[in-house]
């Protein structure tokens, strides 16, 4: 698929330091999940990579903070365009690494630069405050200043959003970056690195480093470990997200994290059942169930359970399986083996403990996941507390308001979460009353660059995207001012 690039200088397979593509003393494949063909080998970093990339955006710093915010700006919005510009290319070379059908791909591209839009807007309304004096012969403010040199790690089920989600903000606020991309999706953040440089942000103020699994743990360490860097932003799984945080602990470093979710959806009896039905397949059944913010748990109320089912099962039936780039698939290949074998589990022990299932549920070949909906869950299954991240979905019953509720924070987890109703006092009851960072009433796709989006719980720290998102990456700083 990566032969039909409309512009082939997009395909990066080397890592970029100080504004050098670099080799790398080894080299690992990336794979096609749905051909299992090999598509690229990429530069393998190791931790003196790692140092060496941390020493550039160390050095590149002073000049890029004392550039205006106007500026920067100015920088961002290139890079912005270059990305549109190449939407399809990006898009190409994120179905061939990530597997989602081309449309969802190039969707992912739009998404993902719509973050360098916003954030080069908000380059230049990084705003202070002035306070009231507490006696007359003084004054008071505040400034902000960026944090300094920041990290991330990324993860693959967004190869390009996460990035410029974390990314485009350290860079408005005046900061530089040394960027680690999930080793199973480095090809489109290197090609998105390649636009950033063709947009003119200069030499060390981005970096990226790719690395094999063994190889992103000990660049994670070195990140840690380092006094230089002064925040650490990560996606991925809760279990990474502890690790980062205990491994910080001796520096002190500030984070944020987007962790692991186990999206309750609620169908209540007075939902618009249809519309239901429709943000249940979009909340689900995107990326293949392959996102953090995906529906883990639909919760139906007893009277419309029944009719939800059916209506739900009939659609499922309908999603199309197969390679992100034939017409018409709506439902790609998992990432990889593992997660094929996390959703067989989930089936299995469902199955095990009473579940019944109303779609899918075949074994597909290779990476594929038949589209699979089990009604009659109960609590004790696994699916009702572990994410599962694929495209399954239990079906459990419900008969109080409150039981849902319970039921839905019963969760170490606090990402999304999602219910269907038209009666307005049970509206506000209910959104209060969910323990989550973001909910979505009588809508199944809530995610977009001006909210802030991020997790309570072990879901996370922090918030990404909207006004609010800059907040990590920069400090505030007091001036008294004295002997006026
Ligand atoms: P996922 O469940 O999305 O695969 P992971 O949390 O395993 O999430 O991985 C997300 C990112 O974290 C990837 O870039 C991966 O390389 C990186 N990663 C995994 N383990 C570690 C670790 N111990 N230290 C630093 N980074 C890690």
């Amino acid at each position: 698929p990566l032969a039909l690039l409309n512009d082939p200088s997009l395909l990066k397979t080397d890592a970029l330091i100080n504004g050098q593509w670099v080799p790398g003393s080894s080299r690992f494949d990336v794979h096609d999940p749905a051909t299992g063909l090999k598509l690229a080998d990429v530069a393998n970093l190791g931790p003196a990579d790692a140092e060496a990339a941390i020493a550039a955006a160390n050095a590149a710093w002073p000049a890029w903070r004392a550039k205006t915010g106007k500026e920067r700006h100015a920088i961002l919005l290139k890079w912005f365009h270059l990305l549109m510009a190449h939407q399809e290319d990006l898009g190409r070379i994120m179905t061939a690494e990530q597997g989602k059908p081309f449309a969802e791909a190039k969707g992912e591209v739009a998404y993902g630069a719509s973050f360098v839009e916003w954030f080069a807007e908000e380059a230049k309304r990084v705003n202070g405050e002035t306070l009231p004096q507490f006696d007359n012969n003084r004054r008071l403010m505040v400034m902000k200043q960026p944090i300094g040199v920041c990290a991330a790690i990324t993860p693959w089920n967004f190869p390009l959003a996460m990035i410029t989600r974390k990314v485009a903000p350290a860079l408005a606020a005046g900061c530089t970056v040394v960027i680690k991309p999930a080793e199973l999706t480095p090809l489109t953040a290197l090609a998105a690195a390649e636009l950033a440089v063709r947009a003119g942000i200069p030499a060390g103020v981005l970096n990226l480093l790719s690395a094999d699994g063994d190889n992103s743990i000990a660049v994670g360490k070195v990140f840690c470990a380092s006094d230089i860097v002064r925040h650490i932003s990560f996606t991925g799984s809760t279990e990474v997200g502890r690790i980062l945080m205990a491994q910080s602990a001796p520096t002190v470093k500030k984070m944020s994290l987007e962790l692991g979710g186990n999206a309750p959806f609620i169908v209540f009896d007075d939902a618009d059942l249809d519309s239901a039905v429709e943000g249940a397949m979009a909340s689900k059944y995107r990326n293949a169930g392959q996102t953090c913010v995906c529906a883990n748990r639909l919760y139906v109320q007893d009277g419309v359970y029944d009719a939800f089912v059916e209506k739900f099962a009939a659609k499922v039936k309908a999603l199309k399986v197969g390679n992100g780039f034939t017409d018409g698939v709506n439902q790609g290949p998992l990432i990889e083996p593992a997660a094929v074998q996390k959703v067989q589990r989930h089936l299995a022990d469902a199955l095990a403990k009473g579940g019944r299932v109303v779609a899918g549920g075949t074994p597909l070949e290779g990476q594929f996941v038949e589209p699979t909906v089990v009604a009659d869950a109960t609590a004790d299954m696994l699916c009702a507390r572990e994410e599962t991240f694929g495209p399954f979905a239990p079906v459990f019953r419900f008969k109080t308001e409150q039981e849902a509720i319970d039921a839905a924070n019963n969760t170490e987890f606090g990402l999304a979460s999602y219910f269907y109703s038209r009666d307005v006092g049970r509206i506000f009851r209910v959104s209060e009353a969910l323990e989550y960072g973001m909910v979505g009433i009588n809508a199944g796709v809530i995610a977009t660059e001006h909210v802030p989006f991020g997790g309570v719980k072990q879901s996370g720290l922090g918030r990404e995207g909207s006004h609010h998102g800059m907040d990590d990456y920069v400090e505030l700083k007091y001036l008294c001012l004295g002997d006026i």
